[in-house]
C-alpha cells in the first residue's frame, strides 16, 4: 500500500540525513522574524545562517553546513485559495533541506530528483516531471537539460514574478536573503484538465501540472530600497509541499482523501450524521482544514483575539464553526476533533502532545461564544434576506446593525448573502462604521463608564476590523 504522510516525512529526512544533512525539529508557526505573522517557509528560521552567520544549533557540537528540517507553515494569504485551488492548505508541511555556503546548485538539483523518481524513495514517473528556471539562469537549465536529461520542452524559463524567491521581483519582498529559483511540477495527468506544459506558460495555473518542490538559490542580501548585495556565500534553501507529494504518492484527487484528512472528514460525518460527497461537501472540507491550523497554532501560543495572529486564527476558528452549523450541530464540537490532529501529526510535532488539553479548551470555550452570536445573527439577517430578491443589495446599515448589535462578522454576512445571490453594500457598510467609531470615540470623552456593555462590544469588533486591515498588508510575503 501507498505510504503514509508520516512515512514520506521521515523518508526526506532520512533521505538527506544519508547526504549529511543535520536533521533539526520544526520551528514553531509564529515567525521567527518580524516579516510576517506566522512561519511562512522552511527557510525563515535560518535567515542569520543564509547572512552569513555561524551555523551553530542548539544540542548539537561543532558547526553544520548542511541541514534538513519538516517545518510547519501558516501562509495568511493562502486562507482564501483554502477551497478555491486544489493545491492550498492554510497549515502545511514543508520539507527542506538547506546548504549554508556549502553545496549548491549542481547538489541541490540532483538531489531532488532522486529523492522524487528514485523508485526506493517517492518513485515519480520520469516522464511526468517538468520544472520551471528564472529566465537567465542557463547554469540550472544545463544541468536539468544535459546532467539530469529532461527534454527542454519540460522546462519554462519565468520571469521573477514566478522564479525568485522571496517577492515577485527582485527589488521587492522583505528585506534579507533571496535569489532564483527552480521549480518542480508534475503532471497529474489529463483526469486534472486538458491544459499543456505550453499553455501553463500564459496562464501560470493549472489543476494538472502540480508545484512540488521549490529549488531556491540564495545568492543576494535585500537591502532597504531593493539593494542586492552578494551573500558572503551561495546558499540553498529547498521547500517541498508534504501534502502535495502525499496526495500525488497515494494518488488521491487531492488533500481530503488523504490518510491526513480522512480520519477528519470522516468524523465530521459521523458527529453530524452528513455524509462526505467529495467536492461539493464544502462544510466537511472547511472544518477539517481548518482545524488543523486552528489546533497547532494554539498550541505554539496563539492566545485568540482581535488583533494580530490572535485575530486570524479567531477568524479561522469561527469560519469553522459556522460551517459546523451549518452541519446542523448546535453545540461546540470542534474541540473533539483535536485528538485527530494530534494523531496525525504528535508525532512530529510533540508540542501537539504537550498542550493537548489547553488546546481543546480555547477551542471549546471560543466556538460556544460564537455559537451564541451565531443563532441570533443568522434568524436575524435570513429574515432580511427573504425580502430581497436575487440580484439584489443588502443595504449597508442592514449589515452594520446585525455586525453591531449581534457582533456578527461581515465577511460572514457576504458569505451567507452570496449563497441568496444577494450583495451587500460594502461602502455603506464602512460608512455606517466610520459614524458608529465618531460616535464612540465622541462617548469617551465622558467617561469610560459609559464604554461598557454594548458600546465595548462594539469596539471590540471594531478593532477586530482594524486588525483584518492590518495584517493583509503586514503580511504579504505570505501571498507568495
Ligand atoms: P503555489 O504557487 O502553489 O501557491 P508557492 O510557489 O507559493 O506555491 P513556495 O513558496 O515555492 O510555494 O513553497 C514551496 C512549496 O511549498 C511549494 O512548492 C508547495 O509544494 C508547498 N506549498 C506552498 N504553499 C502551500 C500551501 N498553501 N499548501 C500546501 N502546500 C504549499
Ligand atoms: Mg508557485
Ligand atoms: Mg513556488
Ligand atoms: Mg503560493
Amino acid at each position: 500500500s501507498a505510504l503514509t504522510t508520516a512515512e514520506i516525512r521521515e523518508r526526506y529526512l532520512r533521505f538527506f540525513e544519508g547526504k549529511g544533512h543535520l536533521r533539526l525539529p520544526s520551528h514553531s508557526t509564529l515567525a521567527p522574524d518580524p516579516t510576517t505573522l506566522f512561519t511562512v517557509a522552511g527557510m525563515q528560521p535560518f535567515k542569520t545562517q543564509f547572512l552569513g552567520g555561524a551555523p551553530r544549533f542548539p544540542g548539537h557540537e561543532g558547526e553544520h553546513r548542511r541541514v534538513t528540517t519538516a517545518q510547519k507553515c501558516v501562509r495568511v494569504g493562502d486562507i482564501e485559495n483554502v477551497g478555491r485551488t486544489r493545491r492550498h492548505l492554510s497549515l502545511f508541511e514543508m520539507m527542506g533541506n538547506f546548504s549554508f555556503g556549502d553545496y549548491f546548485k549542481r547538489d541541490a538539483i540532483h538531489w531532488a530528483w532522486e529523492f522524487l523518481t528514485g523508485s526506493e524513495w517517492m518513485g515519480f514517473d520520469k516522464d511526468r516531471m517538468y520544472v520551471t528556471v528564472y529566465k537567465d539562469d542557463d547554469e540550472a537549465f544545463g544541468i536539468w537539460t544535459e546532467e539530469i536529461g529532461l527534454p527542454a520542452d519540460h522546462i519554462h524559463r519565468f520571469d521573477a514574478d514566478e522564479n525568485f524567491w522571496p517577492a515577485d521581483a527582485p527589488a521587492k519582498g522583505p528585506n534579507g536573503p533571496c535569489g532564483p529559483c527552480s521549480e518542480i511540477y508534475y503532471d497529474r495527468g489529463p483526469a486534472y484538465g486538458d491544459d499543456s506544459w505550453d499553455d501553463y506558460y500564459r496562464t501560470r495555473e493549472s489543476a494538472r501540472f502540480l508545484e512540488v518542490w521549490n529549488l531556491v538559490f540564495p545568492q543576494y542580501d535585500r537591502q532597504d530600497g531593493g539593494v542586492l548585495a552578494d551573500l558572503p556565500f551561495k546558499n540553498i534553501d529547498t521547500g517541498m509541499g508534504l501534502e502535495r507529494v502525499a496526495s500525488v504518492v497515494q494518488d488521491v484527487p487531492d488533500f481530503y482523501s488523504n490518510d491526513v484528512f480522512k480520519p477528519l472528514i470522516d468524523r465530521v460525518a459521523e458527529l453530524s450524521g452528513q455524509p462526505y460527497q467529495g467536492e461539493s461537501s464544502v462544510s466537511h472540507r472547511v472544518i477539517a482544514e481548518h482545524i488543523r491550523s486552528v489546533a497547532m497554532t494554539i498550541a505554539d501560543g496563539v492566545v485568540l483575539s482581535n488583533t494580530g495572529r490572535g485575530y486570524v486564527i479567531r477568524k479561522i476558528l469561527r469560519r469553522a464553526s459556522r460551517h459546523a452549523y451549518l452541519l446542523g450541530l448546535r453545540e461546540p464540537v470542534l474541540y473533539t476533533l483535536v485528538p485527530l490532529v494530534v494523531q496525525a501529526m504528535g508525532g512530529a510535532y510533540p508540542e501537539l502532545v504537550s498542550e493537548q488539553e489547553r488546546v481543546q479548551a480555547a477551542i471549546k470555550a471560543e466556538e460556544a461564544r460564537f455559537l451564541g452570536t451565531l443563532e441570533a445573527g443568522i434568524v436575524r439577517l435570513s429574515s432580511l434576506l427573504e425580502k430581497i430578491e436575487r440580484g439584489g443589495t443588502l443595504p449597508g446599515e442592514a449589515a452594520f446593525t446585525l455586525y453591531d448589535t449581534f457582533g456578527f462578522p461581515v465577511d460572514l454576512t457576504k458569505e451567507i448573502a452570496e449563497e441568496h445571490g444577494v450583495s451587500v453594500d460594502e461602502l455603506g457598510f464602512d460608512q455606517s462604521l466610520k459614524e458608529q467609531q465618531e460616535r464612540a470615540r465622541a462617548a469617551s470623552k465622558y467617561g469610560k463608564s459609559e464604554l461598557f456593555g454594548a458600546v465595548a462590544e462594539v469596539l471590540d469588533e471594531v478593532a477586530a476590523e482594524h486588525g483584518a486591515t492590518e495584517f493583509v498588508g503586514y503580511d504579504q510575503l505570505d501571498a507568495t
